[in-house]
């Protein structure tokens, strides 16, 4: 395989076949992100995505369970193309049980409910689509390039073409100034969109992200573990999203939380005040992005 530079999936693509149909991130401005910072954006050429399969097919045959559509943004791909690679994939590993990739809101948005449908019947299961805040002075500030009010349209754009969507929120992204905001607005925005799936990461910075230069600056201030179980128990005290797989296990994460929304609410909740009581929080060393 050819991968180019380091590849970012989701923790539950972790056993996936990741190919690389773009190669870095169209958008590639938020200002907490450094996945792709050192890359140019391209679509990779066809006959590339054409090798990569092929080589994966005369390694594994039809034994690959998921595939995952790396990098950044594979829905900036034309549909045509995108169809294609679906088509190929399919051909190669009919037994494969899902098809998956990123998608920023703006790609979604742009394609037709009828091209979406057309990719869901290509296979194309779920697309991993970062909220990050519901609320617009916070996707204001991280350059997130959509409001909330887009990235809900997108998300229940995929849900209608029958796209699964797993959404992604990053704790403490607000800082201390909003972390009221961010959090209510958060569970609005996730109510409105009622996606299969919600994931929480906790912010972690590191350079270049230009956000460090903010924190450095006073501009922003991190949250303390005890601030972001608070952050979360607003979120969770607000969001009302039935049926909802709620996440909140990635290693960036002060605790570990799981469920389903709304039935396991009270039990999360319950969970956090368990471990603000005994101070049971993830050591900071332990924490990775
Ligand atoms: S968070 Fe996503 S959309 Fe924003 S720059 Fe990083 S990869 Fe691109």
């Amino acid at each position: 395989m050819r991968y180019e530079g380091m590849v970012y999936r989701p923790p539950s693509e972790a056993r996936s076949f990741i190919l690389q149909v773009t190669i870095g991130c169209a958008h590639n401005d938020c200002t907490f992100c450094t996945m792709y910072k050192e890359k140019q954006f391209r679509i990779r050429k066809m006959d590339e995505i054409r090798a990569d399969i092929e080589e994966v097919y005369s390694v594994y045959g039809d034994n690959i369970r998921r595939i995952f559509l790396a990098d950044g943004d594979a829905l900036v791909i034309p549909t045509v193309q995108l169809k294609e690679i679906l088509r190929l994939l399919r051909a190669r590993f009919p037994s494969a049980e899902r098809i998956t990739s990123y998608g920023a809101p703006h790609d979604v948005l742009r394609k037709s409910p009828e091209e979406l449908r057309e990719l869901q019947e290509e296979g194309l299961e779920m697309v991993y689509m970062g909220l990050e805040s519901g609320d617009n002075e916070v996707l204001r500030r991280i350059r997130k390039g959509a409001t909330a009010e887009e990235i809900i349209e997108a998300g229940i754009k995929l849900k209608t073409a029958g796209i699964q969507a797993s959404v992604t929120l990053i704790s403490g992204l607000g800082g201390r100034e909003r972390l009221k905001e961010h959090a209510i607005a958060s569970a609005k925005a996730i109510t409105a969109m009622k996606p299969h799936y919600v994931g929480f990461l906790t912010l972690m910075v590191e350079e270049p992200a230009p956000i460090v230069e903010e924190i450095r600056s006073g501009r922003m201030e991190l949250l303390t573990p005890e601030e972001v179980v608070d952050e979360m128990e607003l979120f969770l005290s607000n969001v009302d999203s039935e049926g909802t797989v709620f996440r909140a296990n990635h290693a960036s994460n002060y605790m570990l939380l799981k469920g389903n929304l709304n039935e396991d609410i009270p039990a999360m909740i319950q969970q956090i005040e368990d471990i603000r009581n005994r101070n049971g929080f993830r050591k900071e060393r332990w924490r990775a992005l």
